[in-house]
């Protein structure tokens, strides 16, 4: 029951209407009795950092940050976890009083989705050079890959997340490759961090197979998340037998870090997966 003394925490983005993240946090919230309240704000970018201190002023648990403003979220931050300062986004802020905390979530979120996989050597494939890109990069790092190859359609970005992650989180890159080509040496492992396969932003003719047909590939995670059906480069290596995982185990895993952070609790993983399905389910019937 929503009364008096239930604390907020909430989603700043735009557009946020599709976001799953206020059903798995108030299931979240339910299954461990907790007294906070998840909504969603869909606010303009110039009212960001209003927004932030209208939280502030209200005494709001924390919030989360969504496209297109994870990296913007940075200016309006007090502090900043040594993580989310060197991948350059915040999706998670956690407010002490009128100070403002930025963590990254993502790379938890990434971190722990590697663990699925079990692949033949520790070498992989970054498909893109945005914000999920720099958080995936930091992940592979974190999670022990040895060597990680970039690739992104406008090059200079790559080779700009190569030089700031190398220098500020020692990630073991390889180098940066032009777009759609393949590495110069196997990479069991493709990581899809671009917007390809979202809504409107189709792969390029070919490219899927291209990237998954040099019998190397023996695991594939797309970051896209598109409830309800697997993505078309989740559905490509299906075909070829590779396993393959989507953007929405990522979801769910940063949004269960967020939850331990606004919360100082473990996250009950598995209620905040089912609340996912039953909304996708529920929503897919009409
Ligand atoms: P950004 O806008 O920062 O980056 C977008 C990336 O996609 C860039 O690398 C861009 O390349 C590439 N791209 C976009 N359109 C095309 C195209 N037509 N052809 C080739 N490349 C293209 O977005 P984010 O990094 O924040 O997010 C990327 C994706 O990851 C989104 O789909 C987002 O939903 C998903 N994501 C999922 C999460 C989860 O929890 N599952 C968490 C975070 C993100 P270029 O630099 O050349 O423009």
């Amino acid at each position: 029951m929503i009364t008096a003394a239930t604390r907020l925490v909430a989603l700043l983005g735009n557009p946020v209407g599709h976001s799953l993240s206020p059903v798995m946090h108030n299931a979240a919230f339910g299954e461990r009795d907790i007294d906070m309240c998840y909504l969603a704000f869909e606010v303009n970018i110039q009212e960001l950092g209003k927004a932030i201190e209208g939280l502030k002023c209200l005494g709001a648990v924390g919030a989360n940050i969504t496209v297109p403003f994870k990296e913007r979220a940075l200016l309006y931050m007090d502090s900043l976890d040594p993580e989310a300062d060197a991948v350059g986004a915040v999706n998670t802020v956690v407010f002490k009083g009128k100070h403002a905390f930025g963590h990254n979530t993502d790379i938890n979120g990434v971190e722990e989705t590697l663990r699925l996989f079990s692949v033949s050597r520790k070498s992989a494939l970054l498909l893109g050079a945005g914000g999920a890109a720099r958080a995936a990069a930091c992940a592979l790092g974190k999670d022990g890959w040895d060597r990680i190859w970039v690739s992104n359609r406008h090059h200079k970005r790559a080779e700009q997340l190569v030089d700031d992650l190398a220098r500020i989180c020692n990630t073991p890159f390889a180098g940066a490759i032009p777009w759609g080509e393949r590495p110069p040496e196997p990479c069991p492992l493709v990581v899809n961090a671009t917007s390809l396969g979202l809504d409107g932003a189709e792969w390029p003719e070919g490219l899927p197979k291209k990237i998954l047909s040099d019998g190397n590939v023996e695991g594939v995670l797309d970051l896209v998340y598109t409830p309800g059906a697997a993505t078309p480069l989740v559905e490509a290596a299906i075909k070829r037998g590779i396993p393959a995982v989507g953007g929405e185990e990522v979801l769910l895993r940063q949004g269960a870090a967020a939850f331990s952070l606004f919360t100082g609790m473990e996250a009950p993983v598995e209620r905040m997966r089912d609340s996912m399905k039953d909304w996708t389910t529920r929503n897919e019937r009409g």
